[in-house]
C-alpha cells in the first residue's frame, strides 16, 4: 500500500471543493491510502463527504502552538477536533511566499505530533542547487533542521515529501523528474529519516505527477507514495493515480 495525498492549493471555490470532494468519494477505490487536502474553509464540509470512504481528510498547514494570540493562524487542536489527520508542513510555496523557515517548520511539526496529527514535511532544491551538484547536502540540511529535537513513536506518524522545486507545475519551465533520479534521492532521504527518527519512515515524491507517469514512481522500492497538486483537481486522472 502506498499514500497519495491530494493538495488541493488556493485552486478552488467551495462549491468546487465539495463537488470534487463527492466524486472523489464515489470514484476512489483500492488499495492504497488517499488523502485529500482542501484548503481550510472546506475542511468543515468534506470531512463528512469523506466519513465511511476510507478517504482521509488533510490540512495544508497549522499553527506552530495549539492556542494563544497568533492572528489569523489555525490551530493544530482545532484540526484534530475537526477529524483532521495529516496536515502539510514547509510546502515550497509557504517558504517562498510567506518566508517560512526551518525554525517556524520545526516547531509546526512539534505542535502538530502534540495533537495527533501526522506531519507531511514537505522538502526540495530549487533548480540553482541541483544544478550546483549540490542537492544532497542542501536536503541534508533541510532535514536536519526541520526535524531538530522531534520524536516520534512509530513509523507512520510522520511523512516526508520530496519536492523538487523546479519540478512542480506551477513553476515556469517545470519538468518532472525521472523515476530513476527520484528514487535515488528517495533512497538518500529515506536512510538519512531513519537515522534522526529511529524510524522508517514514508517518503512521498512530487512535482509534476499525471497520470501518464505516476506509475512508473509509484513502481520505485523507495517511493512509498505521491504528493499530488495539478493532477488532483481532475478527477479522472486522480482516480486512476490512486487506482494505481
Ligand atoms: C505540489 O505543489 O505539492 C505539487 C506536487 O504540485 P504539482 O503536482 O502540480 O506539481
Amino acid at each position: 500500500m502506498k499514500t497519495i495525498i491530494a493538495n488541493w492549493k488556493m485552486q478552488l471555490s467551495l462549491k468546487e471543493s465539495l463537488e470534487l470532494a463527492k466524486q472523489a468519494a464515489k470514484k476512489i477505490k483500492g488499495k492504497n491510502k488517499v488523502v485529500l487536502c482542501p484548503d481550510f474553509l472546506a475542511l468543515p464540509f468534506v470531512g463528512p463527504i469523506l466519513k465511511g470512504t476510507g478517504l482521509d481528510l488533510g490540512a495544508q498547514n497549522s499553527a506552530m502552538v495549539s492556542r494563544g494570540a497568533y492572528t489569523g493562524e489555525v490551530s493544530p487542536l482545532n484540526l484534530k477536533a475537526l477529524g483532521v489527520k495529516y496536515v502539510i508542513l514547509g510546502h515550497s510555496e509557504r517558504r517562498e511566499h510567506l518566508h517560512e523557515n526551518s525554525n517556524i517548520i520545526n516547531l509546526k511539526i512539534k505542535a502538530a505530533l502534540e495533537n495527533g496529527l501526522i506531519p507531511v514535511l514537505c522538502v526540495g532544491e530549487k533548480l540553482e542547487i541541483r544544478k550546483n551538484g549540490e542537492t544532497e547536502e542542501y536536503l541534508d540540511l533541510e532535514i536536519r533542521h526541520a526535524l531538530k529535537g522531534v520524536k516520534i513513536k512509530k513509523a507512520t506518524d510522520l511523512i516526508i515529501a520530496y519536492e523538487p522545486i523546479w519540478a512542480i507545475s506551477t513553476n515556469k519551465k517545470a519538468r518532472p523528474m525521472s523515476a530513476a533520479e527520484a528514487e535515488s534521492i528517495h533512497q538518500f532521504i529515506a536512510a538519512k529519516a531513519v537515522k534522526i527518527l529511529k524510524q522508517p519512515v514514508a517518503v512521498l515524491y512530487g512535482g509534476s505527477v499525471n497520470a501518464a507517469n505516476a506509475g512508473e514512481y509509484l513502481s520505485q522500492k523507495n517511493i512509498t507514495g505521491l504528493l499530488v497538486g495539478g493532477a488532483s483537481l481532475k478527477i479522472k486522472d486522480f482516480s486512476y493515480i490512486c487506482s494505481l
